[in-house]
């Protein structure tokens, strides 16, 4: 390891701590399918603890400390987090395979989500409300205590800034569980906070199984909220496991985003856009356009793009700067990746290019499959109604702004949704119409600090990101007061 982070250890109340019933386990390389290093995980008894500390944080120094020393403890986690861009990057491309170009792009850009969220920790005032002239009535807003936060593989240290950043903002205390196939980055992030002064405990760091560590968690009495970005179906274990104690969910799941193109549209920016978004992080992000809707006339010549430029993508190492595309993260994603591809093929698409697993060497033993497309896809097959989460386009033809809309919204999802045409007012129009939580238009994932991220129907609970993405570490307290005395 030459990042010079260590990974043997858990980091609760500020300290470097043994597992008390869990260990230390090699993480896999999906490049390699070889362990590259070794990294502890936690059990309940480990969570326990990390929640007690993150108890007395919430209750001593953190509450007490002024907001604006918050912000400025953040700021310089912030500062220190873009010195360290390369060697995160290094981290969460060993563990999770995604093309360390990306890595960095994507972790280049965090330190502006801590220092935006950094920007707000001070201007958390409440309001005043008109009340008759012997009532003043106001609201003050306040952190809802410990959070829980439970991240997935896909990308660890993106998942763990939209947590983070508004969690510590709004004066919260936080354990964060990383997902047990990519514990590492969150460890190296520990470091960082304990290196920009954090008082002990405030944030906490436990890898460890789902079931396990993360189902303490979640029935843990003294966590207030859980903010959890993974599968639907955990999302359904984790309300069930928190009805108990009432404790508060929000919920990032998954998607199966249409990205719609008109026959009027900037082709060629379109098709960077499509293409580019159905093989980024080989596929595995919830808010890639898996689902490529083409109206008639242009039909076949985006259908013989998508074959160029798949065989233009540099499927291979991921710390190969030159890589455009690495592995699926893990085995078990790989073999649901290749599966749909049976099922694409049985549903009777198109494939036109793709579809295997890559068995050249130097690869032979990661876990890397084609740049995949589906055409002459219908919207009821499989495999354009269910997240596969690697790298296979479903391409999709329609007439007209009615059938696009209908497709569209014909999943189970909500996401994202992207739109490619030069009439303003049908932009306007179909984006008004598309189930989702974000619509992008003549572009696409387009993600900043700034702007409401999150999806509805089964596409999850609540908002990361902008000035609603704190809102689920607050509580709101209305006081009341009566400047005469008397009881009305
Ligand atoms: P997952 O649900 O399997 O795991 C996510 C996390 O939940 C992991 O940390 C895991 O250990 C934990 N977990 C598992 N069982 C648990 C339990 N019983 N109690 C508490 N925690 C438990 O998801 P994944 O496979 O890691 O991630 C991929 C999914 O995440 C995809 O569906 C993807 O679309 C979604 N995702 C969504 C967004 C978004 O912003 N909407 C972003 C990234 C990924």
């Amino acid at each position: 390891m030459s990042t010079g982070f260590r990974f043997d250890r858990l980091f609760i109340g500020g300290a470097w701590v043994a597992p008390i019933d869990g260990g230390v386990r090699p993480s896999i390389d999906p490049a390699t399918g070889q362990p590259w290093g070794d990294v502890a995980y936690g059990g309940a008894r480990d969570i326990d603890a990390a929640v007690a500390a993150a108890k007395a944080a919430f209750e001593g120094p953190w509450r007490r400390m002024p907001p604006w020393e918050r912000a400025a403890l953040l700021r310089k986690f912030a500062d220190l987090y873009a010195t360290q861009v390369g060697a995160l990057a290094e981290v969460e491309t060993r563990d999770n395979g995604r093309a360390v170009r990306e890595s960095r792009g994507d972790i280049g850009l965090h330190a502006q989500y801590y220092h935006w969220f950094a920007s707000l920790a001070d201007k958390l005032g409440g309001r005043t409300i008109p009340m008759d002239d012997s009532v003043h009535a106001f609201t003050t807003r306040h952190p809802v205590g410990v959070v829980g936060a439970i991240t997935p593989w896909n990308v660890p240290l993106m998942a763990a800034a939209w947590k983070l950043g508004p969690a510590l903002a709004a004066g919260c205390t936080v354990v964060l569980k990383p997902a047990e196939q990519t514990p590492a980055s969150s460890l190296a992030l520990a470091h960082l906070f304990e290196e920009a002064g954090f008082p002990p405990g405030v944030v906490n760091v436990v890898p460890g199984d789902g079931p396990v560590a993360g189902a303490r968690l979640v029935e843990h009495p003294d966590v207030a909220k859980i903010s959890f970005t993974g599968e639907g179906t955990t999302a359904k274990t984790i309300l069930k496991a928190g009805a108990d104690t009432l404790t508060r969910c929000t919920f990032e799941l998954g998607g199966k985003a249409p990205h719609i193109l008109f026959a009027d549209a900037d082709l060629d920016q379109a098709l960077n856009a499509a293409t580019g978004s159905a093989w980024a992080l080989c596929g595995q992000s919830c808010a890639l356009g898996s689902r490529v809707l083409v109206e008639r006339p242009v039909y076949d010549k985006v259908v013989e793009a998508f074959r160029a430029r798949a065989a233009r993508v540099r499927v291979g190492i991921p710390l190969d700067p030159a890589t455009h595309m690495g592995p699926q993260a893990h085995q078990q994603q790989l073999e649901k990746t290749l599966s749909y591809v049976s099922i694409g093929r049985a549903e009777g698409a198109e494939l036109i290019t793709g579809g295997a697993r890559i068995d050249r060497d130097g690869l032979a033993d990661g876990y890397f499959v084609e740049p995949t497309v589906f055409a002459g896809v219908s919207a009821n097959m499989r495999i354009a109604q269910e997240e596969i989460f690697g790298p296979v386009a479903a391409i999709i033809p329609f007439d007209g702004e009615d059938e696009a809309v209908s497709i569209a919204n014909s999943t189970p999802y909500g996401l994202a949704a992207g739109l490619w045409t030069r009439d303003t007012g049908r932009a306007h129009r179909v984006a008004a119409r598309i189930e989702a939580g974000m619509v992008w238009v003549n572009t696409y994932r387009y993600i900043r600090w700034s702007t409401p991220y999150g999806g509805v129907k089964a596409s999850g609970w609540g908002r990361e990101n902008g000035i609603e993405g704190l809102d689920p570490f607050l509580e709101t307290k209305t006081t009341i007061v009566s400047t005469t005395g008397t009881f009305a």
